[in-house]
């Protein structure tokens, strides 16, 4: 009997990447993907059902059909900047978007799930690691958005005994080594992307969204992961969940911290190129830094993000912006 895993957002992303992981350690994913941000060319693994998830019969028709051991819950509108000019969008798509596949994972008897969140539910809070018990105050539609569908994942699992693990998620970059899929959003809104297509000359500059934040040089801090390491915890919260150990969230950034000017000395490092800037404003729901407070995945995952150093994140970025076809 293959082991179906529906992964919601497939074609997506950080979805494909995890496709890929799932294919390794022998499960045969189903990516569910709208095609709205997702590539019909990045699903490479495993069938695909297009597919919403405002669609509720479309939902029990793929649970009925491919009748998956588990789900991982991807698709998601992820864009900082667009949920705080627009969080209706938001709170339609990804908060009623995902009570639809909970209700539809309960009802088809799928009682093993795994959610992307974001470090964007902790909000702003001056420079703190942030680890799993630091209170979640988000500052943006799309952290309160992800934050709420967490609150709905724990009422499902106390009412029905849906097992959960939660993935609060750091900025996750770089692409799959062999670059068979990577990073390709429409439009490009993310820093190592837009810095590498400023690099090649795709767009004329990259402009770094506020100087005067309260950190070390003034721009913005975050904790990068790489999407190979992100998806292999992945993996692992699935087996802990098919082992019966309970429900539990769990940060995935690696504890380390670079700023924006820190992410362009890098890429000017690996490229050997140099990175045209233009300073401008803040971007509105920035936080001024992210990191995070990583033990639990590693103490408890067994979780070791050993490629996620900003070299190699850039250099895998680089490698798959290069392959024909790329749209910068
Ligand atoms: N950033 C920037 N210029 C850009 C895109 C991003 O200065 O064109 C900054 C952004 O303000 C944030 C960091 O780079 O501090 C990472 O942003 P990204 O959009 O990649 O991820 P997010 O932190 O929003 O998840």
């Amino acid at each position: 009997m293959p082991k179906h895993v529906l992964v919601t957002g497939g074609a997506g992303y950080i979805g494909s990447h995890a496709c890929k992981a799932l294919t390794r350690a022998g499960y045969v994913p189903v990516a569910f993907d709208n095609l709205s941000t997702g590539w019909r060319e990045a699903v490479k693994f495993g069938p695909l059902v297009q597919g919403d998830l405002l669609d509720r019969a479309a939902l029990d028709a793929a649970f009925s059909q491919y009748r998956p051991i588990a789900v991982l819950h991807f698709a998601a509108l992820s864009l900082v900047g667009e949920s705080m000019s627009d969080p209706g969008l938001y709170w339609r798509s990804n908060v009623n978007g995902s009570l639809n596949l909970i209700e539809a994972a309960v009802a088809a008897g799928c009682m093993n799930f795994v959610l992307s969140s974001t470090c964007a539910t902790y909000g702003d809070q001056d420079g703190v690691l942030l680890d799993e018990d630091t209170p979640q105050h988000p500052i943006n539609s799309y952290g309160a958005s992800k934050k709420a569908i967490e609150e709905m994942l724990k009422n499902f699992g106390a009412a029905y005994g849906l097992n959960h693990v939660i993935f609060r998620y750091f900025n996750v970059a770089g692409a799959d080594p062999e670059a068979e899929i990577g990073e390709q959003h429409r439009p490009e809104t993310h820093l190592i992307p837009l810095m590498l297509d400023a690099i090649e000359g795709r767009r004329p500059a990259l402009t770094l969204f506020g100087q005067d934040y309260p950190t070390p040089d003034g721009t913005c801090v975050r904790d990068y992961v790489h999407v190979m390491d992100l998806v292999a915890a992945h993996v692992a919260g699935l087996e802990w969940l098919l082992a019966g150990k309970g429900n539990r969230a769990f940060n995935l950034g690696t504890g380390h911290g670079f700023s924006v000017r820190q992410v362009i000395e890098a890429s000017c490092a690996v490229t050997n190129r140099a990175v045209p800037v233009i300073e401008g404003p803040r971007r509105a729901g920035d936080a001024a830094a992210l990191v995070s407070g990583s033990q639990r995945a590693r103490a408890e995952l067994g979780w070791d993000p050993k490629r996620s150093t900003l070299p190699d994140m850039i250099r895998d970025a680089w490698a798959w912006s290069q392959k024909p076809g790329y749209q910068g």
